[in-house]
Parts: structure tokens; C-alpha cells; sequence
């Protein structure tokens, strides 16, 4: 038998050390291993055991957060030493002495005022302090080593076997870079050796995978400081792969129904107030003046849709209307969070708003669910789907609230299809499902949403006619699958290891002729394929072969072919597949047939 180290009672977890009597027999038991409770619990503690080993080799370290994220945890510090990459293997090894001591981790709780004057000599702790809104805090103790701390922790230390430091950065204090900058460690910890072993490898592959590094070799998209941080800009083969991506989902769109429209980029923030995006998103909203009016730049699509909604007269026949657009918004994100394709200041969503009467959000969510669905096929992902509830900031009534979870927990349900739930993790406006995919080497990415939105109609007074000839407020579905542009190509390149498939591909084909006089067939054959929308480039440089179909390989080309003697005299081709890793010999009516079944395999 396991051992227990928390339990669960309603939506909370809690550790051994705080669980009443009441909740250590009718919570449910959360036992020592790798289940997403256990990781919690475990890592929270391997957060306070870090710092611990840190406070003993460096004794004036003091601390910010330590909190626990997706995929490990970290912790915020400041020393007078400077600690770097090679000092972590001293870290650890000083966690590993520690955790073996057994040390168990007791809990007790003291009044604000006692902590503020336990801590005072620490400016870090006073600051966590001061943003702690309650008159009590709880103190986490092992050893000599105490913590401010919330919890929940491991009864003891001894479980903290298989733990590793993964990274070292720098973090401004509170994420803000007007702030003093900190160091932040971060690390993973489980319950067994094989589920560390596994994840360090999946981290490993994650390196070599970086879409940063393969964006850079494949010439996709670059940052520039000149330019600004956040900001991509993309190079010609980025684009290239980018214009299919978009042009295959705008076909997919078309057949499904849904209009193309666009709003601007630039709305009065009159009717920003008017949504409750200028209070409730106000912080990552840019904001510009003309003419001494305020304008914001939008972060989000929906408000110009629902002009477009209101533009006319709409039946009950009518819905549901949807409109799409490739919506470029702006978003302030914080310097530190920034992070390559994946965290940007300016993005394009495949954003759309489905606009239709109650009676149809059921089957309107289903079928965006079967976009989805078709859509991750295309690429080999698997996902699974949260429903995301109401959060602290939000406008509407709690009915209205009740009503749209409670539609979209139906829809799922009454089709069977399997969800977890995000409680508080909603937009403001309305709750969510999200959906979250799995890459090849197992690392989950949210990228599409599906909002129902009862809230914004109504701050709008959007109306259309019903049969009794009444206005009746219609609802609103916002929805992306792709998520943006950026991020999912960020995901893909990732995902492929660069080697998108032939769909995608920034290049598709690589034409080689071995010698000058082969030239004429190249061009001939780069034509056609030109005409047939293929991206293809002739590589006649004065380089060896070998070095050619070398450089090709390299760019990851999915598909080489070579022309010599024997093949301009017979119309065929010398192909080499790079993804099915197959060579053939084959003619050119037959590679052009060919190349006409793997673009049109792909069904969007
Ligand atoms: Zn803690
Ligand atoms: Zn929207």
C-alpha cells in the first residue's frame, strides 16, 4: 500500500498536516506516485527543499515564490553570490542529503503581525506578506529550515528522492522589469525513478526540438530588438509555410459555413468600456489617442464581429451566422514571459463568432468540436477537452453563468465525449472549453477555445427577429482552433522536429541536376510543379552532388529528386523520399500523379 501524503475534498487539496479528522475520512486519499495531485503536492515541497539546500550553502539567500507550474516547479531568490548552471549539481546533492535526513515537515500558524516581525529582516518575505490579504499565514517547518507557505506539503522529506534542477534564470521581482532581477531555479521532481528518467529525456528532446533553433535554420521567422521584443517577423520560407497553413484552413472555413469579414485594428475605448474589456483587460490592452480620443488596440476579435452582427437586420432563420477572420491582435505581455513563437506581443487568431439562438449552442459546439477534431488529425495530435468556469473577474449574472456551463457540459456529455473541468479558469465574459493537445514527445499545449457568451450580447443589445416577430438576444460562440498562427506553428515546428510534412513544407521539392546539360528538364519539371502550387527550388549550384542533396537533406526538404543522363532520356525522376526515407526511380508522369495524391490526401 502507497502512502498517503494528502487528500482531496471538493476541489481542494490538502495535506496531511492541515486535514481534519472530517477530511481524513470522507476526503478522497491521495497516495505517493505520479498522479497529477501527488505531482503537486510533491513538487511544492521539492520547491521548499531547494530552498532549504540554497539557504544552507549560501546562508543570506532569501526568498520570493516558489510555486509549482505545469511542468515542475521553481523558486525566486536573491544571494549576494553569484550562483550559476555549474552550481547546481551542489544544490542538488546538498537536496538529496537533506531529503535522506528524513526531516518531517510540520505546519503551524501565526498571526500576520508575527510573521512580519518573524521575517523583518528580509524585504522579500515583507513583500509576499503584504500581498497576503488574510490575518493568519501558515509556516511550513523542516529542520531548521522554515517557509512561509499556503501548502499543501509531503509529510516528510525522505520521499524527495527523484528530483532534478533543470534551469537557471534570471526573474524580475514580480515579473515586472522595472524590478530588481532575482534568480530562479527551476526543477522537476516525482515519485519514482522511471518518470524522472522519462521526463528528462522528453526535456532533452525538447532541446534538440526548440522552434527557436530550427526557426533560425530553416530561415521561418526571426526577432529583432530594433523592432521590438515580441514582435515577430517572418522570413520568405516562414511564409511560405504559414500561407498554406492559412489558406487550407481558410478553404475549411468556407466549406463549413463561415463568412470572412474583418474588423480594425483600432477601436474607441468607448467600446472597450462598453465590453468590460477596458476593466477586466485593461492591462494588456495598448492604448493610443487621436484627434484627444482614446482608442485601443485590440486584443481580441470579438467586437468588431459584433458591429458587423448589428450592421443589419438578422431572422431567426438566419442564424447562425458565423463570421471568420485571421484577427491580428496585440496583447501586453510581460518582457519576462516572452518566449520565441509562443509567447508574442502581436498575433494572428483564426478567430471566429458564431452568433445563434439558444436552442442551437449544442449542436453548433459539436460541430466546432468536429473541426477540431478534423483539424488535429490532419497533424497527428491527440487532445483532450476542459471546460474552463467562471473566474474572480467576470461580468453577467450567476444564472447566465449557470446556463452557458451548464450547455456546454450537455453537448459534451449527451455525445459522449470525455472532459475535465478547470474550475475559475473562464474568459470573463463567459465559460470555456479548451482544447489541449499532446505533441509527439508527450508535452500538452492549449491551443483552440470554444466560449459561449450570453454576456456580451446583452452589454451590446444584439437582437434578432423570431417567428413571433419579437427581438430576442441572440448568443455568442467565440471560437479558435487553431489558437494563433504563431503558436501553433511554434507547436508544429516543435512537434515535426522542422520536418513538416509535405503539405506544409516551407520547400517542398529540391530539384537536382547533376550537370549542366540536366538543366532544361529541371526547369521544365519545376514549371509544372509550379503550376501545380508546389514550392519548389532547383539547386544548380557548382557543388558536388553529394554536397547538394547533402544541403537539401539539411533544410529538411521532404522530397529530393535528381536528374542525370539516364533520367533526362527517359522522362524519369531519381526520388528520395525524406520522410518515408525511400528512394525510387520512377517516371515523371508517375511522380507528377504522385505529388497530385499527397496534396490532395490532405481534406481540411
Ligand atoms: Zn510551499
Ligand atoms: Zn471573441
Amino acid at each position: 500500500m502507497k502512502d498517503i501524503i494528502a487528500f482531496k475534498f471538493g476541489n481542494q487539496l490538502i495535506d496531511t498536516q492541515s486535514a481534519t479528522d472530517e477530511i481524513s475520512k470522507n476526503g478522497e486519499a491521495i497516495f505517493f506516485d505520479n498522479s497529477p495531485e501527488a505531482l503537486e503536492v510533491i513538487r511544492h515541497s521539492a520547491a521548499h527543499l531547494m530552498a532549504q539546500a540554497i539557504k544552507e550553502l549560501y546562508p543570506d539567500a532569501k526568498f520570493f515564490v516558489g510555486p509549482v507550474v505545469e511542468e515542475g516547479f521553481y523558486y525566486d531568490f536573491k544571494t549576494s553570490t553569484k550562483i550559476g548552471e555549474e552550481d547546481l549539481k551542489a544544490i542538488e546533492k546538498k537536496m538529496a542529503q537533506l531529503a535522506k535526513k528524513g526531516y518531517s515537515i510540520e505546519k503551524y500558524t501565526i498571526s500576520k503581525d508575527e510573521a512580519v516581525s518573524k521575517f523583518s529582516g528580509d524585504e522579500l518575505k515583507q513583500l509576499v506578506l503584504s500581498n497576503i490579504p488574510s490575518d493568519e499565514v501558515s509556516i511550513y517547518r523542516q529542520g531548521e529550515f522554515e517557509d512561509l507557505c499556503r501548502g499543501p506539503h509531503l509529510p516528510n522529506t525522505k520521499y524527495l528522492k527523484f528530483v532534478k534542477l533543470t534551469k537557471i534564470a534570471g526573474a524580475y521581482l514580480g515579473g515586472d522589469e522595472n524590478s530588481e532581477m532575482l534568480t530562479r531555479i527551476y526543477g522537476v521532481a516525482f515519485a519514482t525513478k522511471e518518470a524522472l528518467k522519462e521526463h528528462l529525456h522528453m526535456l532533452e528532446e525538447a532541446e534538440k526540438r526548440d522552434h527557436r533553433k530550427i526557426g533560425n535554420q530553416m530561415g521561418l521567422f526571426f526577432f529583432d530588438d530594433k523592432v521590438g521584443a515580441g514582435l515577430p517577423i517572418w522570413l520568405p520560407a516562414g511564409g511560405r509555410l504559414r500561407a498554406k497553413l492559412e489558406s487550407y484552413l481558410f478553404k475549411a472555413h468556407r466549406k463549413r459555413g463561415y463568412q470572412p469579414v474583418r474588423g480594425p485594428e483600432l477601436l474607441k475605448s468607448d467600446l472597450w468600456k462598453l465590453s468590460g474589456h477596458y476593466q477586466n483587460y485593461g492591462e494588456n490592452i495598448y492604448f493610443t489617442s487621436i484627434d484627444e480620443q482614446e482608442y485601443g488596440i485590440k486584443p481580441m476579435n470579438c467586437l468588431g464581429h459584433i458591429k458587423i452582427f448589428q450592421h443589419s437586420l438578422h431572422s431567426y432563420r438566419d442564424l447562425p451566422l458565423k463570421f471568420f477572420e485571421y484577427g491580428v491582435v496585440h496583447r501586453h505581455e510581460k518582457s519576462g514571459v516572452l518566449h520565441g513563437l509562443f509567447r508574442v506581443r502581436e498575433f494572428t487568431q483564426d478567430d471566429a463568432h458564431i452568433f445563434c439562438r439558444e436552442d442551437q449552442i449544442k449542436s453548433e459546439v459539436i460541430e466546432v468540436l468536429n473541426f477540431v477534431d478534423t483539424i488535429m488529425k490532419i497533424f497527428d495530435f491527440e487532445y483532450s477537452l476542459e471546460i474552463s468556469t467562471r473566474p474572480e473577474k467576470y461580468i453577467g449574472s450567476d444564472e447566465i453563468w449557470e446556463t452557458a456551463t451548464q450547455s456546454l457540459k450537455e453537448a459534451l456529455l449527451e455525445n459522449g465525449i470525455q472532459f475535465d473541468i478547470d474550475e475559475g479558469g473562464g474568459a470573463f465574459y463567459g465559460p470555456k472549453i479548451d482544447i489541449k493537445i499532446r505533441d509527439s514527445i508527450g508535452r500538452k499545449w492549449q491551443c483552440g477555445t470554444i466560449q459561449v457568451d450570453f454576456n456580451l450580447p446583452e452589454r451590446f443589445d444584439i437582437t434578432y427577429i423570431d417567428e413571433e416577430n419579437k427581438r430576442v438576444r441572440p448568443v455568442m460562440i467565440h471560437r479558435a482552433i487553431l489558437g494563433s498562427f504563431e503558436r501553433f506553428i511554434g507547436i508544429l515546428t516543435e512537434h515535426y522536429a522542422g520536418e513538416f510534412p509535405f503539405f506544409l513544407a516551407p520547400t517542398q521539392i529540391v530539384i537536382i541536376p547533376i550537370k549542366e546539360g540536366h538543366q532544361p528538364y529541371a526547369q521544365e519539371l519545376a514549371k509544372k510543379l509550379v503550376d501545380m502550387e508546389v514550392d519548389v527550388e532547383i539547386y544548380d549550384q557548382n557543388e558536388s552532388l553529394n554536397k547538394r542533396i547533402r544541403t537539401a537533406e539539411k533544410s529538411r526538404v521532404p522530397m529530393i529528386v535528381v536528374l542525370g543522363d539516364r533520367e533526362v532520356e527517359n522522362r524519369t525522376i531519381a526520388l528520395r523520399d525524406r520522410r518515408e526515407r525511400t528512394k525510387s526511380n520512377i517516371t515523371e508522369k508517375e511522380f507528377l500523379e504522385l505529388i497530385k495524391e499527397k496534396l490532395d490526401e490532405v481534406e481540411f
